[in-house]
């Protein structure tokens, strides 16, 4: 039966509801997201620069992140030069331009350019669990790195990810985010999973808000237990 495959379980959602039911819901649910939230074009580019962009944007807004990682590229231009470029004079980089976490951040791209450069040839490695013996590079970065720079399909489970999933009782209120990418992956055709994160991830800024959510505005109300009560904030982690 499906589900039993990754060892997941149907207990902890907070409503009754077969796997085959949850699939079809899930499959309805990312067919209006990708039409709410159309791109015409993924972001699939350098696997490099979405890494450094990466550790850029641990714990900050986008619009600083993506401003710091332009002008990181503008002066250092390559892999060659970020792992040439002295610590010190990194962090310094980013503390000058506000960037939180600076000191940390400043030596995980350094470093990170080092081995890519040194262990893998100077390019960075397309699978997940070489990706995450980088510093800096947790499960969500691996996989924004495998979606965004390699055009692999992946779903990153960022804040929006985590939140919008289980308000839609796509995953139990209660587990870590790399459990909810185990129940996406079980739930979403493979050929959608590049597009869940990003459409997620605007449905967050723009409708399922961290607080107050649009419900009543919203395109996949009918198709909610949060919008139907079954599914509160209180019960989400
Ligand atoms: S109905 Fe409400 S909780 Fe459900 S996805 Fe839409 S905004 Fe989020």
């Amino acid at each position: 039966m499906a589900g039993k495959s990754r060892s997941l379980s149907l207990e902890g959602f907070t409503f009754e509801e077969s796997w085959e039911e949850k699939r079809k819901r899930a499959e309805k649910i990312v067919e209006i997201l990708m039409k709410t939230h159309p791109r015409e074009k993924l972001l699939i580019g350098d696997p490099y620069r979405t890494l450094v962009h990466c550790i850029i944007s641990q714990r900050m807004r986008d619009e600083v992140t993506y401003r710091v990682w332009e002008e990181l590229f503008e002066k250092y231009r390559d892999i060659e030069t970020i792992a040439n470029t002295p610590v010190d004079e990194m962090r310094e980089f980013l503390r000058k331009r506000g960037v939180g976490l600076w000191k940390t951040k400043g030596e995980w791209i350094v470093e990170a350019s080092r081995i890519i450069l040194e262990k893998y040839g100077g390019r960075v490695p397309d699978d997940i669990n070489e990706l995450m013996k980088l510093p800096g590079i947790g499960r969500k970065c691996a996989n924004i790195v495998l979606a965004y720079g390699f055009g692999r399909q992946a779903i990153p489970v960022d804040t929006h990810v985590n939140r919008i999933s289980k308000r839609l009782g796509l995953a139990p209120p209660r587990v870590p985010p790399e459990k909810v990418e185990e129940y996406l992956m079980e739930l979403i055709p493979r050929d959608k999973w590049i597009y869940v994160n990003h459409a997620m991830v605007d449905h967050g800024r723009s409708i399922c808000k961290p607080i107050r959510p649009k419900c009543e505005s919203c395109p996949l109300k009918e198709l909610c237990p949060y919008a139907k009560g079954l599914v509160r904030d209180e019960d989400i982690r």
